[in-house]
């Protein structure tokens, strides 16, 4: 199983530590050429600063080449900034980058400086995960077709913490940055049910 990394910018180490521990072989993908081998198995989006990522992929003309990718299917895991960068829709209005998860979601929606915390949750489909929070979006709405995977409990009430749409897993936590590899071998897993289909 080949993945692909987007590492541009942020926590991408983590995630190629993460699945090559699950025996996956991973790539990072810095530039262009890095696609020249065609669509990887699956890719990862993760966690940094989402306007600072689509600016760059812009500019190192990775965009286009990933857009299409996403739209013909390709398997996809979306951590913190990740996510927004699949998100339909920003609350804030902000530029969509790749739009292809129909859900809209609120930028650093714990507050800047002191939005981060650790808490644990359901994850549908594995158990109970440890979830880490970083200045992190909050999805505030899905599409019907998205199914909920993992909710969390605040003060403010039951807040989704990660989606499926299709053979995109979003979520708004940084699974990488625990020691608990389960949300990769659920993402593994499920690119093997995708290419089975
Ligand atoms: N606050 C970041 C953003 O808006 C996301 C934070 C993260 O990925 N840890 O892009």
């Amino acid at each position: 199983m080949r993945i692909g990394i987007l590492s541009v910018q942020g926590a991408f180490l983590e995630h190629e530590a993460m699945l090559k521990s699950l025996g996956a072989q991973c790539f990072q993908i810095r530039q262009r050429k890095d696609l020249a081998d065609g669509p990887p198995d699956g890719l990862v989006l993760p966690g940094g600063e989402s306007t600072v990522m689509h600016k760059l992929l812009l500019e190192l003309e990775l965009y286009e080449p990933l857009k299409e990718m996403l739209e013909n299917g390709l398997p996809v895991l979306a951590t913190c900034a990740g996510l927004i960068l699949l998100a339909r829709k920003k609350e804030d209005g902000g530029p969509v980058c790749f739009g292809t998860l129909p859900v809209t979601v609120r930028r650093n929606a714990y507050g800047r400086q002191l939005g981060s915390f650790r808490t644990e949750g359901d994850f549908k489909g594995i158990g109970p995960v440890p979830m880490t929070f970083i200045r992190a979006p909050l999805i505030l709405r899905a599409s019907p077709e998205t199914e909920i995977l993992a909710a969390i409990q605040r003060p403010e009430g039951e807040q989704i913490a990660a989606v499926r749409f299709g053979s995109q897993l979003a979520m708004s936590f940084h699974p990488e940055l625990t020691d608990n590899p389960a949300v990769h071998a659920f993402f593994l897993d499920m690119i093997k049910k995708y290419q089975n289909r």
